[in-house]
């Protein structure tokens, strides 16, 4: 078995969180948290200290820790706003090079799952980025429906996400005559990792 760990990418800086709420979120869920003593007073004070933090995403720690460990993986940056993710193209792409530049996979985080028009423009804007047509797509919350696939399939995509629950692995093993691989999702999308009763922490 071969396993590859995938990144997200769903937020760059605080800043893209201004006006769409995720921020007051995050606030409200910590302070929830807290009062019923999910999560420690350290956990508390580091995630509200977070807030005031420009830098909402450790891409660079992340390359060092799996550069130095040995560890092969794959961050997905997505083309376009939806669904709590706010980071423009013009924002993303000097990231996105970085990662090339250190010699790991990219690939597209993909936002819509319906619309063939949207697919393809995701798909042709991380083409001008990354220079290739061989790249894959993870979906934002794995979204999907039973087109999602063959609508892939059909607007530039050759490698998909897995996700045994929907598609059986034959179906997802087809794009044409290109490379076929099958990405299991093994990241933390949160970086939340669970511990014994109900605590948690980032
Ligand atoms: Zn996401």
């Amino acid at each position: 078995m071969k396993v590859i760990i995938s990144h997200d990418v769903d937020h760059l800086t605080s800043v893209e969180h201004l006006f769409d709420g995720v921020q007051l979120k995050l606030f409200a869920r910590s302070v929830l948290e807290r009062m019923n003593q999910v999560i420690s007073a350290d956990e508390y004070g580091k995630r509200i200290d977070d807030l005031f933090k420009t830098q909402w995403h450790h891409i660079d720690e992340l390359m060092d820790f799996d550069k130095a460990n040995k560890i092969p993986s794959t961050f997905f940056f997505a083309m376009t706003k939806g669904k709590g993710l706010n980071y423009s193209q013009t924002a993303v792409m000097p990231v996105i090079k970085r990662v090339m530049d250190r010699g790991f996979d990219v690939g597209v985080h993909g936002i819509d799952f319906q619309d063939p028009q949207k697919i393809n423009s995701e798909c042709l804007a991380f083409k001008e980025i990354f220079g290739k047509s061989d790249f894959g797509i993870r979906m934002h919350y794995l979204r999907m429906d039973e087109n999602t696939l063959d609508k892939f399939d059909q607007n530039g995509f050759c490698l998909t996400h897995l996700n045994l629950q929907t598609k059986p692995r034959t179906e997802l093993a087809r794009c044409g005559n290109s490379l076929c691989i099958s990405w299991i999702p093994m990241n933390f999308i949160r970086g939340i990792r669970y511990r014994k009763k109900k605590s948690r922490e980032s």
